[in-house]
């Protein structure tokens, strides 16, 4: 039974793409080059090949430039930092993105260390210490791509988050926290759980919007959810073992016939339940996801508009 509305991300994703697309033009048509995008991808981790493909795909597609620098796992900080220096001195490019997670052998740290070595005017992620000191200020150009797209997603469709109670589960640099930065900036009134946050279903249970960004498999059951809230599923985590996807899905759901098809199966952290309770939830796949990539889009174009305006010579 599902009683909520589901609130797709590609309309939305859409619409920001074609917003991006007469800026592209006049971009390359003023400066004589189309906005770069450099990716760095260390070792072979299969979801970032997939997901570094669909962002080279988009890019191109939207008449970006888009270089991929590849190294192999074996790669040293020094040489991802090497490469990171070389992207952030070239002219023709305006965004670079380094794919996380890099290899464990690279250290504890290596992926602030890396986030640290970014030209932050280039820093398309929103991960440089720079761009996430003013994301506090609210006065930030670059906002990390899944949290700004979800901002998107819920201003775009008239949900109202102004003096609305919002709940963020999950604290990460990437998604938990410039959320809720985010929805507090547009006058949420915003509570951060994570994994030691006591009576968690209570404490969500009073959200009116409720952002699931932990990576945990239908963690949200209807217990968390306001009756009416609106329910936005970061998660996206890849499921093979079939006992866990049943948890989710029932033997003759389509998704369990999915399931069967392809042998693994991408869901949420949201159990499929909730929709028999929120107003409004976003689905896995085809949510979220769709936002990320439009809004590393548009990210590439601001910055790529930003240099020429301050050194009118990125040619
Ligand atoms: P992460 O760095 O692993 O952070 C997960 C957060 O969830 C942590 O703050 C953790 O709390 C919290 N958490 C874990 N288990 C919990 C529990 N049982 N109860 C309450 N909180 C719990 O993950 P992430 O990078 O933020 O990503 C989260 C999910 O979003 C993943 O599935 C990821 O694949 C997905 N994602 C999707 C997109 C997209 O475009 N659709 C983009 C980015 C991420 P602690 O801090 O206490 O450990």
């Amino acid at each position: 039974m599902s009683g909520a509305t589901l609130l797709e991300g590609k309309a939305v994703a859409d619409q920001i793409r074609s917003e991006v697309a007469p800026r592209v033009a006049a971009f390359t048509a003023d400066v004589g080059r189309p906005p770069g995008l450099g990716i760095v991808l260390v070792g072979d981790d299969p979801a970032s090949e997939l997901y570094v493909r669909s962002k080279l795909k988009t890019a191109s597609e939207a008449g970006l430039r888009a270089d991929l620098e590849r190294l192999p796992s074996t790669a040293t900080l020094a040489e991802t930092l090497a490469v990171v220096e070389r992207l952030n001195r070239s002219e023709a490019h305006d965004g670079i993105l380094v794919q996380s997670p890099l290899p464990a052998a690279m250290g504890d740290d290596a992926e602030h260390r890396v986030f640290d070595a970014l030209d932050p005017a280039k820093d398309v992620d929103g991960f440089h210490p720079a761009n996430v000191g003013k994301l506090v200020q609210n006065r930030a150009a670059l906002v990390s791509c899944t949290p700004i797209g979800i901002i998107e997603l819920l201003e775009r469709t008239g949900i109202a988050i102004a003096g609305a109670r919002a709940v963020v589960i999950g604290r990460s640099d990437i998604v938990g926290k410039p959320m809720a930065l985010l929805l507090m900036h547009r006058h949420a009134t915003v509570t951060i759980c994570h994994s030691r946050t006591s009576d968690l279903a209570q404490v969500a249970a009073q959200a009116d919007i409720l952002v699931a960004a932990t990576g945990r498999p239908g963690m949200v059951t209807k217990e968390f959810v306001k009756p009416g809230a609106v329910v936005v599923d970061v998660g996206t985590t890849p499921l093979s073992d079939r006992a866990a996807v049943e948890r989710m899905f029932p033997p003759g759901s389509t998704r369990h016939g999915v399931f069967l098809k392809r042998g693994s199966l991408v869901v949420g952290d949201v159990h499929p339940e909730v929709a028999q309770v929120a107003g409004t939830l976003t689905p896995v796949p085809g949510g979220v996801g769709p936002l990320t990539i439009a809004l590393l889009l548009r990210n590439t174009v601001q910055a790529a508009e930003l240099r020429a305006r301050k050194g009118g010579k990125h040619r």
